[in-house]
């Protein structure tokens, strides 16, 4: 069975982009359109999430309050997170490697990157 692939960005065309990108490489894609969004599929999804691709600007939830939320629960302590997001800031990317995401990348990021980073953490 391929990994399965997590994708929160509460922008359609990044989640659509990225959607592509992942499922070219043969991986399985669910989406969601905030951190809310991507909690219930987590919880709800009937196979398990191998990772999780996560934007920080989002409504109702954002990505760091996604990502701390996911870390707190035993089944997703070791789940890897990449944070795909247009905050580069040091300020930012500390906040989102200290919340436990396993990559920070800033948008735009290039695909063959995003590929290279995802198959690295499923490795
Ligand atoms: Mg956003």
């Amino acid at each position: 069975m391929s990994k399965h692939i997590l994708i929160v960005d509460d922008s359609k065309t990044v989640r659509n982009l990225v959607a592509f990108i992942m499922k070219k490489e043969g991986f399985r894609v669910t989406t969601a359109e905030d951190g809310l969004d991507g909690l219930e599929k987590l919880y709800s999804l009937e196979t398990a999430v191998d990772l999780i691709i996560s934007d920080v600007n989002m409504p109702r939830m954002d990505g760091f309050t996604f990502i701390k939320t996911v870390r707190e629960q035993e089944a997703y302590r070791d789940v890897p997170i990449i944070v795909l997001s247009t905050e580069g800031q040091d300020k930012d990317i500390q906040k989102g490697l200290g919340l436990g995401a396993n990559l920070y990348m800033v948008k735009p990021a290039q695909p063959d990157k995003m590929v290279k980073n995802v198959k690295m953490l499923l490795g």
